[in-house]
């Protein structure tokens, strides 16, 4: 294995703890050869870090108040984007030469070792405007250096969509067009609401999907899920089309057997 690479996610409170579970017993189902890595924050409770460190080989709590000076003074002038600031982090772990980050609302489907082949900036393209990257699942290089200018993008620049994702790719401006090797194709990032708005090219290509997103405001721990008939129900409005149903069962599959376990 390789054990300067590494997995990353990232959990602020115990319902993404869920996800980052999910993920990280998914990973772990194909094959893992790399570290498995989860950035959590101080509102995660006690009982939640315990079940975390038996599927992650490290759980880190980064916290914006203990951090360098210039970042808490820079957040404090800046508080709104305190979650977007906090995916920064990962760029901070630099025990590891090249990392995939992953959504803890993503779920992996087989080996994706090939990531690693890729270089920093990474990403697949958004559903919503292709000529940005969605910043779900991304490749990058830890560095203290990149993390400090990336600060200092968000603080004198924001980020035009309040999080992350517009940071991210107002920063790596030229991803789009600078070098095709860091495209990653759809695959990578198969986001569960494109599955009915280009139904075709599902049914063509959706069987060699790697990596599914749960994009979006319902995710699969908002469902309810029967255990005796292993069926999943959906809750309120929100409905999901059957290929999207196909990936919730798998992810409320793996919760059952595979995260609900590390309780007992
Ligand atoms: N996240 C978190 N706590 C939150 C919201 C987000 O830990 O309250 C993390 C988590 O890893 C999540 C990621 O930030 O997957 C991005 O947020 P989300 O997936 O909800 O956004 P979307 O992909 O739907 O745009
Ligand atoms: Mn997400």
């Amino acid at each position: 294995s390789v054990t300067d690479q590494a997995f990353v996610t990232l959990a602020t409170n115990d319902i993404y703890c869920q996800g980052a579970l999910v993920l990280g017993q998914s990973l772990r189902r194909h094959r893992l050869t790399r570290k498995l890595v989860v950035l959590i924050t101080p509102q995660v409770s006690s009982l939640l870090r315990v079940i975390l460190s038996k599927v992650f080989d490290e759980v880190i709590e980064v916290n914006l108040i203990d951090s360098a000076d210039y970042i808490h003074l820079a957040f404090l002038k800046r508080p709104e984007l305190g979650l977007t600031l906090t995916k920064l982090h990962c760029w901070t772990l630099t025990h590891y030469s090249k990392c995939v980050f992953l959504d803890a609302d993503t779920l992996v489907l087989s080996n994706v070792d090939e990531l690693f082949d890729r270089g920093e900036f990474s990403a697949a393209p958004d559903p919503g405007w292709p000529d940005c990257f969605n910043s779900g699942v991304f490749v990058f290089q830890p560095s203290l250096h990149t993390h400090k200018l990336l600060l200092r993008h968000a603080m004198e620049h924001g980020s035009f969509d309040g999080a992350d994702q517009g940071l991210l790719n107002s920063f790596f401006r030229n991803w789009s067009t600078a070098d095709i090797h860091k495209h990653l194709p759809f695959i990578y990032n198969l986001s569960s609401n494109t599955m009915y708005t280009y139904s075709p090219a599902f049914k063509q290509f959706g069987s060699s999907a790697k990596v599914v997103h749960f994009l979006g405001s319902t995710k699969p721990w908002n469902y309810k899920y029967n255990p005796q008939s292993g069926s999943v129900l959906e809750q309120g409005s929100a409905s999901s089309s059957q290929h999207q149903a196909v990936f919730l069962h798998l992810w409320w599959t793996i919760y059952q057997n595979n995260v609900l376990p590390l309780y007992k």
